[in-house]
């Protein structure tokens, strides 16, 4: 429920639209079709590719080419085994947390549509003191979806079919709001979207702008691999999410410090091109909106540790949006965040010139 006097920023219609698309890796079809119809009108080009990439172009004479990822699928389930009674096994795909699992309410996206199920597991009353301590193990988890037995569930469900939690967008005040999959329908839409403000606004671009959709990157940034070789890019900024540290048992001296509402994180270290950082530093100074920046010693968990080392190198940074609660069903954005990125983003595009590659 809303607070009293406040009414809720209704979120763009298209980042809606992400977000209530369901696509775990390698079964990205729902924001497929979402991206489909948001960026083929407006794209001078628009390709899909072998892994699910969607690569949409803007000014394709120009130059240097800027790339811009964000990936689009999520985590899930994938169902391998079938018991005689009708209950699914699973594996998960991406980084879950295990304990949070049992309890859910899932759709398993079937050829024949949606199956509703529940994540089930042993009741706490039927458990022996150590077993309540113990985090469960993937195969003492099942799914429910109420079959009578194995033959029922498989007229319903395939092995190979995929699962995602049942948990929709809701808004939790003004701007702040949770949903499934924030990681990272909300970099996808950034990347999307800078695109459509691009092709919208009068200003003459230099350089040839290409947003990617990437697919698999929750398994390894696989579609980023891909796309980062065959869109060939000068510069890249890969828009993902980050871990807000504004919550209790969150030790910034370990993690640093991030807070939803405080804008766009802009990450520095070893995968980040010196040049591309201060430039969108510079960008987010000249427009006003709020910044943090985040220091990472390491290759980013991200796509841009893999398009930073596509062909001979390419400039690479990291715009990512504050984040609660990552990888669970219940992550949590300010709305703000994200516009203020897509706004960094259409200003970082239109600053780049003929010549610039970000060597040092
Ligand atoms: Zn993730």
């Amino acid at each position: 429920m809303l607070l009293a006097n406040m009414t809720a920023i209704k979120p763009p219609e298209f980042l809606k639209a992400l977000l209530e698309a369901r696509s775990p890796s390698g079964y990205e079809h729902e924001v497929q079709a979402v991206v489909d119809k948001h960026l083929k009108p407006i794209a001078d080009s628009y390709e899909k590719d072998a892994i699910g990439n969607r690569i949409a172009t803007l000014n394709a004479k120009g130059s240097p080419t800027l790339m811009l990822a964000g990936h689009m699928d999520e985590l899930g389930f994938i169902i391998r085994y079938i018991d005689e009674k009708g209950f699914l096994y699973f594996d998960t795909i991406g980084g879950h947390d295990l304990t949070i699992i049992s309890g859910r309410r899932v759709s398993i996206l079937t050829a024949k549509g949606e199956v509703l199920g529940v994540t089930g597991k042993r009741a706490v009353h039927l458990m022996s003191p150590e077993d309540r301590k113990k985090v469960p193990k993937i195969h003492e988890l099942w799914i429910d979806i109420g079959a009578k037995d194995k033959k029922e569930a498989e007229k319903r469900v395939s092995i190979g079919d995929v699962a995602v939690y049942d948990h929709g967008y809701t808004q939790l005040t003004e701007k702040i709001a949770a949903a499934r999959a924030f990681d990272n329908r909300s970099g996808c839409y950034v990347v999307c979207e800078v695109l459509r403000r691009l092709a919208k606004s009068k200003k003459k671009l230099a350089t040839k702008v290409v947003s990617v959709a990437t697919a698999q990157e929750e398994i390894g940034t696989r579609g980023a691999i891909t796309s980062g070789y065959s869109v060939n890019p000068d510069i890249a900024i890969a828009v993902d999410v980050g871990h807000a540290t504004d919550h209790p048992d969150c030790d910034k001296k370990k993690f640093g410090e991030f807070k939803l509402g405080g804008g766009p994180i802009l990450c520095r270290g070893p995968n980040i091109n010196p040049i591309v950082f201060k430039k969108l530093e510079d960008c987010a100074k000249a427009l006003k909106i709020p910044y943090q920046i985040e220091a990472e010693a390491r290759p980013t968990g991200t796509d841009a540790r893999s398009i930073q080392m596509a062909r001979a190198g390419v400039a690479t940074a990291l715009v990512s949006l504050p984040l609660r609660y990552m990888h669970t069903p219940s992550e949590l954005m300010h709305l703000d965040d994200i516009e203020h990125a897509v706004q960094l983003l259409v200003r970082f595009a239109q600053s780049v010139k003929k010549g610039d590659n970000g060597a040092w």
